[in-house]
């Protein structure tokens, strides 16, 4: 693929339009920093927007996740997904954000030049295929490999980010592996909705 000369500049360039590269930008540009965010899907906050399930809500209190800016005093303690993206979304606008943001960019490689004492970044438009760089300057599924007896289970294997809500499982037995963020709350989702839901965690901590 022809590599197309600098496409980018800018003083700094943020891979990922999520919260914490929001939150950089927002930062930043309060300080006058010019700064070009990358992101290779065609939204802010991809994971939120199309990688969650129904009853997804924050974890922790509004207060422990907010970016520079409070949550509006009518959200929830705990936010909803909805609530979450609303207020990413507000944040964007807030902060002009969005003139910065350069979507559909998959950065494939970021590399530290000595002799130019700066970073080269490649990124592939996803719209054209062209390679895009700068020269100053993930979230797929991991699947286990190698889990005994997988190959011979008969039933429905899916990972967290293809799951939407646990009532396409009432009346199943249904195993989560994990205890993060996820596993919790889709355990949480599965028994509320009547399956029957065991979970494996790694750790002794309980
Ligand atoms: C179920 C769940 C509940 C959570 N609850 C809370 C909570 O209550 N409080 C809290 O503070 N945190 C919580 N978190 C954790 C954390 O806040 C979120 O995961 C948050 O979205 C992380 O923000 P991020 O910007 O670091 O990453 P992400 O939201 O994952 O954003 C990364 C961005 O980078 C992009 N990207 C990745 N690779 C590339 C590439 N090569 N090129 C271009 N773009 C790329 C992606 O498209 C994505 O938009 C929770 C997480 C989960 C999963």
């Amino acid at each position: 693929m022809e590599k197309q000369p600098v496409a980018f500049s800018s003083t700094v360039l943020i891979i990922g339009a999520g919260p914490a590269g929001l939150a950089a930008a927002a930062c930043l540009t309060s300080k006058r920093i010019s700064v070009l965010i990358l992101d290779r899907e065609d939204t802010i906050a991809s994971l939120w927007r199309y990688r969650t399930y129904d009853r997804l809500h924050l974890h922790l209190k509004k207060q422990y996740c907010e970016l520079p800016i409070p949550f509006p005093p009518s959200t929830a303690v705990f936010p909803s997904c909805a609530d979450f993206l609303r207020y990413l979304d507000n944040y964007a606008e807030t902060f002009r954000l969005k003139n910065l943001l350069r979507l559909r960019r998959r950065v494939d490689s970021a590399q530290f030049d000595r002799a130019a004492s700066g970073w080269r970044v490649d990124a592939v438009n996803l719209e054209t295929g062209a390679v895009e760089s700068d020269g100053r300057e993930n979230d797929a599924p991991v699947l286990p490999v190698g889990v005994n007896g997988l190959d011979r289970f008969s039933g429905e294997t899916v990972h967290a980010h293809q799951f939407r809500t646990g009532k396409a499982y009432k009346g199943l037995d249904v195993l989560v592996v994990g205890s993060g963020n996820s596993g919790m709350e889709i355990a949480c989702d599965l028994a509320e909705s009547g399956a029957r839901a065991s979970i494996v965690a790694r750790g002794q901590i309980v």
